[in-house]
């Protein structure tokens, strides 16, 4: 890893594409002579200037702004360059080309963090939520990743830990009197102090499974045949909100037709529509996708003309879901005929045209899913953030069960440590480091 990590990199941090302005970024140590190659001269620390990028010849390549930050005052930690340029594909590839002539390699994904983690300037949760922030799939959830990022969540972590430190430094220093031990831990209300750490590790725990629902969004199978409303009642759902159609990570594009959101909250909606019997091997992978997605799902929504109920298509659909799936019956367009809104056990009647009845399949949905909107500290948690605060809990757990046999007490304390020290990084492995930064863009 050290070698890799000392030599210098470059990327355009821009998405792909054309735009008014293009950035290629540089992080590396020691790019003064680096710059003067480009720029033609040695860059002012932190000073926006119009500059040519020059090639070789010296020659123009592109006119724009050049930005240097030495070390240690950078993104990386190093010294980092970043040339805005033009935003055109070609042109950007051209300074970038300069940049590899000058003897920088491209950068992986996620390669900038990774080094920002690994100088100390982020730890790795808020690495993580770089990544989130980027990501997120509506202004709630790109909130939440922001108080991540700004380190609130690991805050939240190290008052855990430090709480967990304090209590063991007590109870290793009981351990010499053996003894007394009880009597040791009943006087430093060692008891008292594990309630505390258990209560706040529990607030932590709900903030990061909201969080969580606000990233992963809730998933929903939508079985309905044509005309019975689906697309009128996704935006009734909608509402103001704009939908914003996202690839989900762990999904694939062609299976998530849609995302629409509640409050914030991303629903990714899979439409059973292309379920049908095929001979078409392209259209087979494509069902056998959508089938994977629907395993994963939250909840399967039927939705039916009221007039006329449900029809045996639907039945097969409904009879091949998994058993556990909780599922919704929407008898919609009730303006039409007799029925007015209102709920049967799973069965909804409501109109997706005039709204009635709306709200609450809204209020559903996202019971469903575990969000409670009042929830307080939101945090953008990852499945990796849910299972050490897990972990950490079932220690802490043990600890209390082991009463007043103080080694028991210690070992389970040190290993909730462990667990939360993951989440921050102090206590992580190289292979976990990998997964989490190769699933970034490049040039972040
Ligand atoms: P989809 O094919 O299932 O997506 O159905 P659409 O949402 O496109 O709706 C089909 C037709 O039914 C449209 O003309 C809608 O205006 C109408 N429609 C949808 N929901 C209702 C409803 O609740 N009441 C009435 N009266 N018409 C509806
Ligand atoms: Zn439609």
């Amino acid at each position: 890893m050290a070698s890799t990590d000392n030599d210098t990199i470059a990327a355009v941090a821009t998405a792909p594409g054309r735009g008014g302005i293009g950035v290629v970024r540089i992080s590396g140590k020691q790019l003064t002579l680096f710059a003067k190659a480009i720029l033609g001269h040695e860059p002012k620390p932190r000073l926006a200037r119009l500059c040519r990028f020059r090639d070789s010849q010296g020659d123009a390549l592109d006119e724009g702004i050049a930005l240097y930050f030495p070390a240690p005052h950078s993104f990386t930690g190093e010294d980092v360059l970043e040339l805005q340029g033009h935003g055109g594909p070609a042109v950007l590839q051209l300074i970038l080309s300069r940049c590899f002539e000058l003897g920088a390699r491209p950068a992986q994904p996620g390669e900038f963090t990774r080094r920002a983690y690994l100088n100390d300037k982020l730890d790795l949760a808020q690495a993580e939520s770089v990544a989130d922030l980027i990501d997120a799939a509506s202004a709630e959830a790109a909130r939440c990743a922001l108080r991540s990022l700004t380190g609130v969540f690991s805050q939240r972590i190290h008052e855990l830990v430090d709480a967990l430190i304090n209590l063991r430094m007590l109870v290793e220093a009981t351990l010499d009197f053996p003894e007394e031990e009880t009597d040791f831990l009943k006087a430093a209300d060692a008891f008292g102090k594990l309630a505390a750490i258990q209560g706040a590790l529990e607030k932590t725990r709900l903030g990061a499974r909201q969080g969580s629902v606000l990233r992963e969004g809730i998933r929903v199978v939508l079985i309905g045949q044509p005309n019975v409303g689906k697309s009128s009642l996704l935006n009734q759902l909608a509402g103001q909100d704009v939908a914003i159609v996202t690839a989900v990570p762990g999904t694939t594009r062609d299976t998530v037709r849609e995302t629409i959101q509640i409050q914030g909250v991303p629903l990714h909606i899979i439409d059973t529509a292309g379920l049908r019997q095929t001979e078409d091997e392209v259209e087979r992978i494509g069902i056998a996708r959508t089938w994977e997605a629907i395993r994963q799902a939250s909840v399967a929504l039927l939705l039916v003309d009221v007039q006329h109920g449900v029809t045996a298509a639907e039945q097969d659909i409904i009879a091949a879901l998994p058993g556990t799936l909780p599922l919704l019956t929407i008898h919609n367009k009730i303006d039409l005929g007799h029925e007015t809104f209102c709920r049967r056990g799973n069965d909804l009647y409501l109109s997706a045209k005039t709204g009635e009845g709306i709200d609450i399949l809204r209020t559903e949905l996202l019971k469903i899913a575990g969000w409670q909107p009042e929830g307080e500290g939101l945090f953008m948690a990852r499945d990796r953030h849910l299972i050490a605060l897990a972990q950490a809990a079932q220690h802490i757990e043990r600890a209390r069960a082991a009463g007043g046999r103080l080694e028991f007490f210690a070992e389970e304390l040190r290993l909730a440590q462990n667990a939360l020290s993951t989440i921050t990084g102090e206590f992580s492995a190289d292979d976990l480091l990998g997964e989490i930064f190769s699933r970034f863009c490049i040039g972040k």
